[in-house]
């Protein structure tokens, strides 16, 4: 398994230097070095965690947000979504799964889930350009995130800025 922290630090209480130096320069969190451990844990139980590379975990007020490389979230959430079960009772939240695809408009698509992307537009405004995903209305509601927690979670994982607007 592949974690924001190395293999000594998954197994162990406490952080080698590295690990806490990457800490120090908030490139790792504590919780994601809480829930690496949390999977390091259950890959003894489950397998497909064992070839799975975690990139980044996001808190958001109702869903932690796991993201993995690409091609690694079926690993995580496990037959049936056994595993992420395993992970929210330890944290008492929702999980979310999602893939750092190279494709930005995956990564929004599987933070939206189970709503779709009608569009996404370059709008222009008085400052600039800025890109607009537009979500039908029909699904206002059905997202356990809300619009700022969605907007926050795409530009930290994508690195560009997206609006997100559900439309008629
Ligand atoms: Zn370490």
């Amino acid at each position: 398994m592949k974690a924001p922290i190395c293999n000594v630090c998954l197994k162990s209480d406490v952080l080698c230097s590295n690990c806490e130096q990457k800490l120090e320069d908030d490139e790792i969190t504590e919780l994601e070095i809480k829930v690496s451990r949390i999977l390091k844990d259950l890959s003894n139980e489950y397998g497909s965690l064992r070839d799975s590379e975690i990139r980044h975990v996001y808190n958001t007020e109702n869903v932690l947000v796991i993201v993995t490389a690409e091609g690694d979230g079926a690993k995580v959430v496990g037959r049936g979504g056994e595993i992420v079960k395993e992970i929210a009772d330890q944290v008492n939240k929702s999980i979310r799964v999602v893939e750092r695809s190279e494709d930005d408009r995956e990564v929004i698509k599987g933070l939206l889930s189970p709503a779709e992307i009608r569009s996404i537009n370059t709008v222009f405004k008085p400052d600039g350009q800025a890109q607009k995903v537009v979500v039908p209305d029909q699904y206002r509601g059905k997202v356990n995130l809300s619009i700022e927690e969605l907007e926050t979670l795409v530009s930290n994982i994508t690195g560009t800025d997206y609006q997100i607007s559900f439309e008629e």
